[in-house]
């Protein structure tokens, strides 16, 4: 696996700081009311609040912060599924690793 060019650029100050924020956000009326209203960002269903977390779409170990921008409620599943990766890599990582047969982009 190439694994090199996944870089991890968050320090652990840096992933403290935006971890704490995101708590803090959490007890905002914009994420209070998310979490009321239960629909996972990823999945679009509906659960329980106690179901829910928040998630940063770009991971703070991969220097996304505790914006509203990068910050969404989702489900439990939905972010185990997901882990480290940042939303480009998850297609990636979805797209089959065989090319259709006669693909013409190699000589
Ligand atoms: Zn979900």
């Amino acid at each position: 696996m190439p694994d090199e060019w996944i870089e991890v650029t968050a320090d652990e100050d840096f992933i403290r700081r935006e971890r704490a924020k995101a708590r803090e956000l959490r007890k905002t009326p914009y994420y209070q009311n998310l979490l009321n209203r239960g629909i996972c960002h990823y999945c679009g269903k509906k659960f329980p609040r106690e179901e829910l977390t928040l998630d940063h779409i770009v991971p703070v170990a991969r220097g996304g912060r505790s914006t509203r921008g990068n910050l969404v409620v989702c489900c439990r599943q939905c972010n185990q599924n997901k882990g480290m990766l940042t939303p480009a890599e998850q297609l990636l990582a979805e797209t089959p690793e065989t090319p259709p047969d006669g693909s013409p982009d190699r000589q």
